[in-house]
């Protein structure tokens, strides 16, 4: 069985490639997607305010 999509007008269209910009914490490596464009206090994952900090040696 060959799946065929159809849009409303039936007509292909080119969707334009859209980038997904997201946050990476470098304590535990999670990626996300935020919701909105304001910097994440913390990861949603670990929780770590110093998520896009590297880990200092004196830490
Ligand atoms: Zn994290």
């Amino acid at each position: 069985m060959i799946k065929k999509y159809i849009n409303g007008a039936g007509i292909t269209q080119n969707m334009p490639k859209i980038k997904l910009e997201g946050y990476l914490c470098l304590r535990c490596n999670h990626k996300w997607v935020p919701r909105d464009e304001k910097l994440p206090i913390v990861c949603p994952k670990c929780k770590s305010p110093y998520w896009n900090t590297p880990k200092k040696e004196n830490e």
